[in-house]
């Protein structure tokens, strides 16, 4: 009875107090001219699309020469242009500034700034990703900065502040002994860069916590450090127990949301792949039983790859060895997973690298390791979206989809550093960044 009476109300409010019926005077009608445009899930591009955007949303793509544009449309004109759907970067760190160790490095950031300081930061950082094309960023983690994720992503949607649409994870999870601040005095005790927990009890605990306060994925780290071990391998400290992993995976995949491990590889990395997780961020070292491991359990790979190539430690001591070992295994695990077939989304970790820096600098990483400039954008778009079950929402230049739209000169299909020339950026039906000018600079 009570649908009924709902129902009946809705039908003797006036109109105006119902949804707007569509029609081209009531609702502005936006056409973009797309001179190419790969959508993120075709084979090939296509010349001269016309795509109308209405509200937030994409409306139609169809052929330039069969489609009437409608009157009083607003005409973005990239017939001149490759076009293409909303970048996503699936593994960055707003709240991380790529700390320089001559200015106290990470800990600086936790013990010495204000988090008003660190939040006003991270704006600036979403705005930086928004004007390269990233209309969506997966952030793996506030680094000490509690819940301020979740803060930054209502005040994006709030309209507030320009920036990416987020999934957040706020703080992540490790273990006693698995993440800095350390090498203290072991009689302070200091804050930490993520939640630790140890035993079955807090691991639930620490992912309810964080699931209640509006994390959309869990971020656990499944090792720690890394060094060059006795026979020239990497080794890297696993952190979590199986069984610990166990109940977070449980505890978040019954809220019908997803874990994100970072696992460089051994003991961790096997661990994080028979507890279950969604994603392995970084995976230096996956062995070919792993990659084996991967396919049949349909894991996703976020390699991060240039990270790995900043900051080099001088070639004769044992951290730049190190450093020099991490990037050489990661190149071969990368192109055994490639090979294989596992499921690869772009990711940089921006925030370790400083977001003065390029965000597309990851794409020519990938094809210069044998992706095809098609499949890295496939990483950046419709498969990331798929991770992300935003599949057909965003990701993808279509009608339906969420008009998140950029633009480049050039083919980046013929060079994929194109895409580091973003011209024009389009979130949500709004545009952010206009003939290479951002206009984001004030909200
Ligand atoms: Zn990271």
């Amino acid at each position: 009875m009570k649908a009924l009476c709902l129902s009946l109300l809705a039908l003797s409010l006036p109109l105006s107090a119902q949804q707007q019926p569509a029609s081209p005077r009531l609702q502005s009608f936006t056409v973009i001219r797309a001179g190419t445009l790969i959508d993120g899930k075709s084979d090939a591009p296509r010349r001269n699309q016309v795509i109308l955007i209405r509200g937030d949303r994409i409306d139609s793509v169809s052929d330039a020469a069969s489609t009437p544009i409608p009157q009083d449309a607003n005409v973005i004109d990239l017939s001149r242009a490759t076009v293409l759907p909303g970048l996503i970067d699936s593994h960055t760190h707003i709240f991380l500034q790529g700390e320089d160790p001559a200015k106290g490095g990470y800990d600086a950031n936790i013990l010495k700034y204000p988090l008003a300081l660190r939040a006003a930061r991270a704006t600036v950082s979403a705005r930086r990703a928004l004007e390269q094309g990233f209309t969506t960023l997966r952030d793996l983690e506030t680094e000490g900065a509690g819940y301020g994720d979740v803060g930054i992503k209502e005040a994006i949607e709030g309209g507030y502040i320009p920036g990416p649409r987020l999934f957040v994870v706020t703080q992540a999870i490790s273990t006693t002994g698995g993440y800095p601040l350390e090498g203290y005095a072991p009689e302070l005790v200091m804050p930490k860069g993520a939640q630790i927990i140890d035993g079955l009890v807090e691991a639930r605990k620490a992912a309810r916590e964080q699931l209640d306060h509006g994390a959309d994925w869990i971020k656990v780290y499944m090792t720690h450090r890394s060094w060059v071990g006795k026979n020239g391998e990497l080794v890297s400290q696993p952190t979590l127990t199986l069984q610990e992993l166990q109940a977070i995976v449980d505890e978040t995949h019954g809220w019908g949301r997803k874990v994100a491990c970072h696992a460089y590889g051994g003991i961790g990395l096997q661990r994080a792949l028979d507890g279950g997780c969604d994603s392995i961020e970084h995976g230096l070292q996956i062995t070919d039983a792993q990659i084996a491991q991967m396919l049949t359990q349909g894991t996703w790979y976020c390699p991060t790859i240039s990270v790995y190539y900043t900051d080099w430690a001088s070639a004769d001591t044992p951290d730049g060895q190190r450093d020099r070992l991490r990037a050489s295994v990661h190149e071969e695990s990368f192109r055994k997973a490639l090979k294989a077939g596992v499921k690869i989304v772009f990711g940089t970790d921006m925030g370790g690298i400083p977001w003065s820096e390029p965000i597309a600098q990851e794409f020519p990483r990938m094809v210069d390791l044998g992706m095809t400039p098609m499949d890295a954008i496939r990483s950046a778009t419709t498969r990331a979206a798929e991770m992300l079950e935003m599949s057909g929402q965003i990701g993808v230049v279509a009608p339906g989809a969420y008009a998140d739209i950029i633009a480049v000169p050039g083919d980046p299909l013929r060079d994929i550093k194109a895409l580091g020339n973003v011209q024009f950026v389009m979130k949500a039906g709004k545009v952010y960044r206009s003939e290479g000018k951002p206009l984001t600079a004030a909200p």
